[in-house]
């Protein structure tokens, strides 16, 4: 039986793809064999699409580090033919063979059951950046975190896909989020999904001009690093925390421990690749329960497997707003 997928190859160090058939005895080792409906784009398979950052071990490679299907056939007894399954992080997509195909073959222990009360297509989009978001306000959270603050949340990428799920989920907890964005198109759309205020990105992007500034936020969601983050670690309430999950504006951080040994700030660190399962499924259930799936397809649009190319370039330049399903099944 063949299968489409959009394959990548590596070409004189350049890298590029596009769909091709391929049979099912091309799949890599793994116990389960999942149908694939819908994947979806984020900033690393931007990066992935365009050979950035040494993210794939070897080539051909079919990319996509999130997908959600059907299970195929299963030689593990935890999941069996007809389970809906939902995978996100493991490498899948770098090291192992990802989502932008019909058809993909991993580990058992990779997956998690399809949380009940979310299609595949609303489960992908939400995908590895909504889950990242979810698991950034658990931390903060057990942090500290909790209803009644008064000083706002502020999400950094506001109108990306980390951002947007972010901004969400807080706003439906009922925390004032403070969005920060560097596009003026997407201030409306911001705040349909709840954002009380928006913060233009320059106002945060330079370095701090000093360690300790006023004391602003209660929180922080920060999909952007760099000075953004340098910024934002000068202006936190004592105490508080901010949730490290991405650079979209730089990998390099250059602050003082000021904000650390004066005001008790906590920089807490969010990876959600090799998160283990009982989080994984915390996780998923406190999305079932906290985001809104209205909210949620506010901010979600579809393409297919054809239009990759140009969504990389798209991601990778911050023009994507909010969160991009694939349909696996369409060119
Ligand atoms: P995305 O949709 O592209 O969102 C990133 C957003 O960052 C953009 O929409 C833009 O928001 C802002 N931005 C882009 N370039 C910027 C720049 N030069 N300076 C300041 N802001 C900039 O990507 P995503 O999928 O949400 O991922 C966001 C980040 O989280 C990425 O760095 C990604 O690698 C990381 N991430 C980490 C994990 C993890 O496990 N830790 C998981 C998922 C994602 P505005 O237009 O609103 O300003």
């Amino acid at each position: 039986m063949s299968f489409r997928a959009h394959l990548l190859e590596e070409t004189d160090g350049k890298v590029a793809g596009g769909l091709v058939e391929l049979e099912e005895s091309r799949l890599p080792e793994g116990e389960v064999t999942v149908a694939v409906e819908w994947s979806t784009l984020n900033y690393k398979d931007g990066m992935v699409l365009k050979g950035i950052g040494r993210l794939v071990r070897s080539y051909p490679h079919v990319p996509g580090v999130d997908f959600a299907g059907t299970v195929e056939a299963s030689s593990d007894p935890r999941y069996k033919a007809g389970d809906k399954v939902v995978l996100t992080g493991w490498r899948v997509g770098e090291w192992h063979w990802g989502g932008y195909a019909e058809k993909a073959r991993v580990k058992a222990d990779w997956l998690v059951p399809l949380p009940a009360g979310l299609t595949t297509r609303q489960a992908m989009a939400i995908g590895t950046a909504g889950f990242t978001a979810m698991l950034a306000v658990l931390d903060l959270e057990r942090h500290g975190l909790a209803p009644g603050e008064e000083r706002p949340v502020l999400v950094t990428g506001a109108a990306g896909g980390v951002g947007s799920v972010a901004v969400a989920i807080l706003a439906t907890l009922g925390y004032r989020v403070a969005a920060s964005t560097g596009r003026a198109e997407t201030h409306g759309y911001l705040r349909d999904l709840g954002a009380a205020e928006i913060v233009e990105r320059a106002e945060l992007a330079e370095a701090p001009s000093r360690p300790l500034d006023k004391e602003r936020w209660a929180a922080c969601v920060d999909a952007v690093g760099g000075t953004t983050l340098a910024h934002v670690l000068s202006q936190m309430g004592y105490g508080r925390s901010i949730a490290a999950v991405g650079l979209a504006g730089g990998n390099r951080l250059e602050t003082t421990v000021l904000p650390f040994l004066l005001r008790g700030v906590k920089l807490l660190g969010i990876d959600s690749v090799l998160r283990p399962y009982a989080d994984r499924v915390a996780a998923w259930q406190r999305l079932v329960a906290d985001l809104p799936l209205d909210r949620l397809e506010a901010m979600t649009s579809e393409a297919g497997l054809g239009e990759l190319p140009a969504l990389a370039d798209a991601i990778l330049a911050g023009q994507i707003q909010g969160r991009k399903v694939i349909d696996v099944r369409r060119y």
